[in-house]
């Protein structure tokens, strides 16, 4: 993975994972959950650090899919280095989307894919249908999250694939794109879920596992960017110095076992009157 200049993985793309931005972050939220409710400020220091560092940001389906090539004008990159593309993915289909993401990005020019549970839209603090179907108008991507937002590998065979094709089929009939990606809940992905996933129709199983990502690979690394993630951390993982990878792994070790001791949440209940619209 590494290459001369020190950098970590230098010609794949860095796929960032966002969840919510947010004015105040909800009282009620759980330890747990607290990192992925950004500010919005924080998340504008972010999109700003992209726009001025003349990275280039794609869509997932054009970064997954096409070979590098002379975009971007990155001040950190050597003469003669291409610039590894960056993509932007949301998961949960947060109201904050709609409402703050996609009018910050399309200001500044900015692909993004949006990974949405089809149950839970247009429940409480989630994006509603017409939001969908309004910001795919505009040109945001939107892939699957699941129906619901299970853990896929804790799934038997049969309501997995209801789960990666009923996903699918809505989002496809709704927004009239494609849906070629899936994320899985929780980020935990097995042999079992990505065939299953492949069998679906999806060209790939995004992961929150923090590498770059390979063009083309059925499994997508994606690094999830929290709130605190400082901008030095965020420039060290999209120029590929190898530190930050390496302390989001050794962190990501050490919480390993503690976490499987706590239970999995419980998938979020299905939105009957919106959804079904
Ligand atoms: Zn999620």
């Amino acid at each position: 993975m590494s290459g001369k200049n020190g950098n970590h993985g230098r010609g794949g793309m860095r796929v960032l994972l966002f969840h919510a931005v947010v004015r105040e972050r909800p009282r009620r939220a759980s330890w747990r959950e607290r990192k992925y409710w950004m500010g919005i400020d924080e998340f504008r220091a972010h999109v700003s650090l992209l726009a001025e560092g003349g990275y280039s940001v794609l869509p997932l389906d054009r970064a997954w899919q096409t070979r590098p090539s002379r975009v971007g004008n990155s001040p950190t990159l050597w003469p003669g280095q291409l610039p590894a593309p960056v993509v932007l993915t949301l998961d949960d289909g947060h109201a904050s989307a709609g409402e703050v993401v996609w009018p910050m990005l399309r200001e500044a020019g900015m692909a993004a894919t949006f990974f949405v549970n089809t149950a839970t839209l247009g429940t409480h603090g989630h994006l509603r249908w017409r939001d969908v179907r309004a910001m795919g108008a505009s040109g945001a991507s939107f892939a699957s999250h699941g129906h619901r937002h299970a853990d896929m590998t804790a799934l038997g065979c049969r309501a997995l694939d209801v789960e990666l094709r009923m996903s699918k089929d809505l989002l496809e009939g709704w927004t009239g794109q494609r849906v070629e990606f899936f994320a899985a809940p929780y980020g935990r992905v097995n042999r079992r879920v990505v065939d299953a996933a492949l069998a679906a129709g999806y060209r790939a199983v995004c992961t929150s596992v923090p590498m770059p990502a390979r063009r083309g690979s059925a499994k997508v690394s994606r690094i999830a960017i929290h709130t605190g993630t400082s901008p030095e951390e965020l420039c060290g993982f999209l120029d590929g110095r190898r530190f930050p990878y390496w302390a989001r792994r050794a962190r990501a070790a050490c919480l390993a076992w503690p976490k499987r001791l706590l239970p999995v949440p419980q998938a979020r209940p299905a939105a009957e009157p919106e959804a079904a619209r």
